[in-house]
């Protein structure tokens, strides 16, 4: 078999880690039997990791670099290496070493092996995370889902293997807001899970603070349904049929006589900020969707690269 796989690291100021990762992968990389090349993209760092990650090419021929020209985000870094690899197959991993690259060999294994076109990776455990992250992301995936009208599996990050049909299939899709795990669940085709535990970073800190983590779960509620506009009806309608018996309910009692007009506080407190809540929350829902409308029409490309490294190499030329 003489497949090649592109193994495509996205990397935010991780100087720290960065060293161990690429030692890591190089290490179960040779011991494979195909040819290979590692994709680093440099979201904007600020720190050492370009001066490093340029270091490995001196002696590594199989290195690729992308540079942006600032910082887009997790998933735009691996929308770039997806859209610039070339080989039959990509491995998506952080470079945080939360997902071992030892498990790759055993990865390929399972993909040949079942004939699937992607093998995602499902987490067992998450080890060195906070109680918060763990509940946020056990109940982010489980909402999603309910919300999703495409089967996301729970539990699952980037950190997968996908084959060339996938690759070229992601590499069409429009969109700009993208949230990658769900679109490639979307895309179809056999995938099949490989269950692991997630290990704890290796050093540094989370480069997903709560302010990105909110809006990678905007992205995904928000391109993947359109239920929370029907949400939004629901309570319209809700809201509408309890203010309908409660104005039958005072004009019957002023006609009877058993409410007093100057009675009644509190019940009117609590109605003008229900059905005031009621509304913003509804403008809210429909503004989500506006915003993203207007980014998607805006068309601006989804990142901006300020330099590529080592691509000008054809394939072929690149065998270990
Ligand atoms: N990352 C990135 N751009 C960003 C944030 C993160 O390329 O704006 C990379 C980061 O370097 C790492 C991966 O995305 O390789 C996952 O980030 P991190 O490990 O900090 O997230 P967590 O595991 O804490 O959710
Ligand atoms: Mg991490």
């Amino acid at each position: 078999m003489n497949k090649s796989l592109s193994v495509i690291v996205p990397c935010f100021n991780e100087e720290e880690v960065i060293v161990e990762s690429y030692r890591r992968l190089q290490l179960v990389l040779s011991t494979l039997q195909l040819k290979s090349e590692i994709i680093f993209i440099n979201d904007g760092s600020t720190d050492n990791t370009e001066s490093i990650l340029t270091g490995f090419l001196k002696s590594d021929k199989t290195v690729k670099i992308i540079s942006f020209s600032r910082n887009f985000g997790h998933q735009k870094a691996v929308t770039a290496g997806l859209n610039n690899c070339s080989s039959d197959m990509a491995l998506i991993i952080d470079a945080d070493l939360q997902d071992p690259p030892e498990l790759i060999p055993e990865m390929i294994e399972t993909l040949e092996k079942s004939n699937a076109q992607v093998v995602y990776c499902v987490r067992k455990t998450r080890k060195g995370e906070g109680i918060f992250k763990k509940i946020s992301a056990k109940l982010f995936y489980r909402t999603l889902n309910f919300f999703s009208e495409v089967r996301l599996p729970v539990d699952t990050g980037d950190f997968r293997l996908i084959d060339r049909t996938i690759i070229d299939e992601f590499n069409k899709l429009n969109e700009k807001g993208k949230y990658i795990r769900g679109l490639i669940s979307w895309v179809g085709f056999k995938q099949v899970p490989f269950y692991y535990e997630r290990e704890a970073r290796f050093a540094g800190e989370t480069k997903y603070p709560f302010a990105k983590m909110l809006k990678l779960a905007t992205t995904s509620l928000l391109y993947f349904s359109t239920k929370p506009l029907r949400v939004a009806t629901t309570l319209g309608f809700i809201s509408v049929v309890i203010a309908l018996g409660l104005a039958i309910w005072s004009i019957l009692g002023k006609i009877i006589g058993y409410t007093h007009a100057d009675s009644g506080w509190t019940s009117l407190f609590v109605l003008i900020i229900f059905f005031g809540g009621v509304q913003l929350l509804t403008i809210g829902i429909v503004g989500a969707y506006i915003g993203n409308l207007f980014d998607e029409i805006k068309n601006r490309p989804e990142y901006i690269i300020r330099k590529k490294e080592n691509f000008e190499i054809k394939n072929d030329e690149r065998s270990k």
